[in-house]
């Protein structure tokens, strides 16, 4: 099935209809005859059919790729920023829809909705302003040795749940400035934003350049499997990444993966504690959890302990529960019922164990009194065992454990000792030892007195097994290209 473009306005608005969804191919809005739904996991309500893509599907898009991804390496670096430059002021001038359609897909409140479609327009024009040379080696009388930086042609974008709008254009800008096509996979939790984006992007790139597939469990291996792919851009989780991995050692495809973390934050005893728990707490919470980078272990002092953690309780007593439509919520549901049932299995596990559960525990109420969405309360641990599930693993939910510790070295070591090594933070008034502390922990994102800050024009990757390659900044640019050195013998 093949339907028209819904175009713009003369007004040059844009007008997306959000209530049918479509695969992006070859600049047309191509349906399936089978279709899935996705769930609003505040109302458990489905959201509108979305198309499952077959291995025809699959093939149509990757040759198309394949043809534009010739021509559009062809033409100049600036136009392709611009190009991405008029797509994000297209996608700042829907921010209204997409933020709402982010609300039923993913379950955020609208306010943090339309920050992730804020910063999804600010990824998108900050990495078209990125200074992208060619590096010259070596410029004598008898030769020029210069390193390029060359398009690596079909790329896959697969996008995990948690911030679908914001992830898929931190993949496809540097994607399409550096001269690649890309098809965007999103996850088949919140495939609304993903591909609502692609269909609004037929407005400023060639036909094939920017597709996206929605489908099911099987669209992921059927891509990363595609021999005629050449880059698979990867978010989601360690063990998902092991797999994309594998799947594209076959053909050597380049890979890109950002995983799970297992972020620490060493909070130092002279800090001011009224300031630093509240941050700590919504750092933690924010997105429910559900964040990369969320701060999920805390190590505190043993001299303010046990004022530490009763601010941190208060704070995160003081954030609400609740769809993301109602106003004042900070926390919205867990996204699918799947992670669900593993963030109740981490609250489950710290109460066997008998670990002190300093507040939360318990299935979240709506604010609206309804029980149906997959509601969970903010859970702070108090204090259990460096080898506790709860420390060891990340629950990607709105639970974690405080920590004492007493030694320097010795909460180093704690904080380093895990398979991830995604983001880690140090708060303390005195730079000099938080900074002593910053040096040697393990991650791809270190912060002093703040957590969770990214930006568009910075590398971002992970240690050990959160992730391999950076995404973002100039780095972001290369890992869609092949580097080629030019020895040219002038005499
Ligand atoms: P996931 O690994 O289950 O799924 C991510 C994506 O991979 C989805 O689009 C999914 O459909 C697809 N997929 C699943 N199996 C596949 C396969 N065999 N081959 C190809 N694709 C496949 O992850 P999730 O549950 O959506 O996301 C949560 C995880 O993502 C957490 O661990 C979180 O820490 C991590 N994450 C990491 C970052 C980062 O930048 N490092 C950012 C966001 C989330």
């Amino acid at each position: 099935m093949v339907v028209q473009a819904n175009g713009t306005s003369s007004s040059g608005k844009f007008i997306l209809k959000f209530d049918e969804f479509f695969n992006i191919i070859n600049g047309g809005l191509i349906g399936t005859d089978e279709t899935r739904r996705g769930i609003n996991p505040s109302t458990l309500e489905e959201n509108a059919d979305v198309p499952v893509s077959t291995k025809k599907d699959v093939d149509d898009a990757v040759r198309f790729a394949r043809e534009a991804a010739e021509v559009w390496a062809e033409t100049p670096i600036t136009q392709r920023q611009q190009a991405v430059t008029k797509f994000a002021d297209a996608l700042r001038s829907l921010k209204d829809d997409f933020a709402k359609m982010l609300v039923k897909e993913q379950g955020k409140p609208l306010i943090f909705a339309k920050a992730e479609v804020d910063n999804a327009v600010r990824w998108l024009e900050e990495q078209a302003k990125l200074p992208f040379p060619e590096d010259m080696i070596e410029d004598t009388d008898e030769k020029q040795v210069v390193t390029r930086y060359m398009p690596l042609g079909v790329a896959l974008g697969i996008v995990p749940w948690n911030f679908p709008i914001m992830l898929a254009c931190g993949k496809i800008a540097p994607a399409l400035i550096s001269g690649n096509a890309l098809i965007i996979k999103p996850s088949p939790f919140t495939p609304y934003c993903g591909l609502k984006l692609v269909e609004l992007a037929q407005e400023f790139f060639p036909p094939g350049v920017i597709q996206a597939l929605s489908g099911d469990d099987n669209l992921g291996p059927w891509l990363t499997a595609h021999p005629l792919i050449d880059k698979v851009s990867f978010t989601g989780s360690t063990m998902t990444g092991k797999r994309v991995m594998e799947s594209c050692s076959k053909t050597l495809k380049r890979v890109t993966l950002e995983l799970g973390g297992n972020d620490p934050a060493i909070v130092c005893s002279e800090v001011n504690i009224k300031e630093t728990a509240p941050k700590i707490a919504q750092l933690a919470l924010l997105n429910s959890g559900q964040i990369c980078i969320a701060i999920k272990r805390v190590y505190v002092h043993s001299s303010i302990y046990e004022e530490f953690l009763a601010e941190v309780v208060k704070a995160a007593k003081s954030l609400l529960v609740g769809d993301g439509f109602e106003e004042n919520i900070f926390m919205g549901p867990i996204q699918n019922a799947m992670q669900y049932e593993r963030v109740t299995g981490f609250i489950e596990d710290s109460k066997k164990q008998k670990w002190k559960v300093a507040m939360g525990g318990e299935i979240a109420i709506s604010s609206n009194g309804h029980r149906t969405g997959y509601f969970i309360n903010p859970t702070v641990i108090d204090n259990p065992p460096d080898d506790s599930r709860i420390v060891m693993e990340e629950p990607f939910g709105p639970i974690f454990p405080l920590l004492r510790w007493d030694n320097e070295n010795d909460v180093i070591n704690r904080a380093n000792d895990t398979l991830m090594g995604l983001g880690a933070s140090v708060w303390s008034n005195d730079l000099v030892q938080a900074s002593r502390i910053a040096k040697r922990l393990k991650a791809g994102s270190v912060w002093v007195n703040t957590h969770t800050e990214i930006q568009p024009d910075a590398a971002f990757g992970g240690y050990k097994q959160s992730g391999l390659g950076a995404e973002w900044g100039v780095q972001g640019l290369k890992s869609y290209c092949n580097t080629q050195t030019l020895y040219l013998k002038k005499k």
